[in-house]
């Protein structure tokens, strides 16, 4: 059996383009949507490419959802080679200063962002488990990065708002917990940073396309035996061109 590849919100943007990379590698993926029309529009635009592509209804924010969704993968193929933790929101509601944070604002983001990353991660976990070496990929970003952020110049030194930039630190926590309580075993952990990619998330105004963001993902996704887990990786813009890991 080929691999298998779960990917959370792959219905459109940097999800869709991993799926369709993995896929291309020939992959067996699972689009994870939580629309089920915008779901089946995405599998069977990815079999019109000759894509091995089959839809699977997840919400990350919905147990019941998640379960349901890991129940179905280990009825079809028993195992789970590559999870990626891509399903995430960028939510505007109230100001971007932090004194002007909303609760409500706060509470979506890291209910998708964050929770949504364990959600899925435990409920597939033992399917992971059942993989050869399975790779888990959480999508995270740049403005994740306490060191990054932390800045008194260039362009992320006016980049103010709390609820985005906290779920992805939290993120990268969450990365590196679970590459510790499995560093024993074959699967690896890892943060990936697409870069600001043109995306729904961000009214298109990333400079980069989905295309080329999933391109790391897919990186992660596909790590040899002797890759690293427990990093956060990707595009190295604004501090140098290219890939390569990001600090903390
Ligand atoms: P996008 O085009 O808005 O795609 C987000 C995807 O997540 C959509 O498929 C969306 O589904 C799905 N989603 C949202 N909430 C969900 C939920 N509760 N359950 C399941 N799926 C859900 O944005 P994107 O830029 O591709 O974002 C993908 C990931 O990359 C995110 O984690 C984002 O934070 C990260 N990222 C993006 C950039 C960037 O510049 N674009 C940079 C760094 C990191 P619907 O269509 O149903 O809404």
């Amino acid at each position: 059996m080929d691999r298998i590849a779960l990917i959370t919100g792959a219905n459109k943007g940097i999800g869709f383009e991993t799926a369709r990379q993995l896929g291309g590698a020939g992959a067996t993926v699972l689009v994870g949507a939580r629309d089920e029309d915008r779901g089946k529009r995405a599998r069977a635009a990815l079999e019109g490419e000759g894509i091995d592509a089959r839809f699977v209804r997840l919400d990350v924010t919905d147990e019941a959802s998640v379960q349901a969704a890991a129940k179905w993968v280990d009825a079809e193929f028993g195992k789970l080679d590559v999870l990626v933790n891509n399903a995430g929101i960028a939510v505007r509601d109230g100001g971007y200063l932090p004194s002007q944070t909303t609760m409500t604002a706060l509470r979506r983001t890291f209910e998708t962002n964050v929770f949504g990353i364990v959600t899925v991660t435990n409920a597939t976990l033992r399917l992971l488990r059942a993989a050869p070496a399975a790779r888990i990929v959480n999508v995270s970003s740049g403005v994740g990065s306490l060191t990054w952020m932390n800045v008194t110049q260039g362009p992320m030194r006016d980049m103010v708002s709390v609820p985005y930039p906290a779920s992805k630190s939290a993120v990268n926590m969450v990365t590196v917990m679970y590459a510790k309580e499995l560093r024993d075993t074959p699967i690896k952990v890892n943060a990936a940073n697409p870069g600001y990619c043109a995306t729904d998330l961000n009214e298109n105004s990333g400079f980069r396309t989905a295309a080329q963001g999933a391109e790391v993902v897919v990186r992660l996704a596909t790590l040899p035996a002797d890759g690293p887990t427990g990093r956060l990786w990707g595009d190295l813009w604004p501090e140098a061109e290219g890939e390569g890991e990001l600090p903390w």
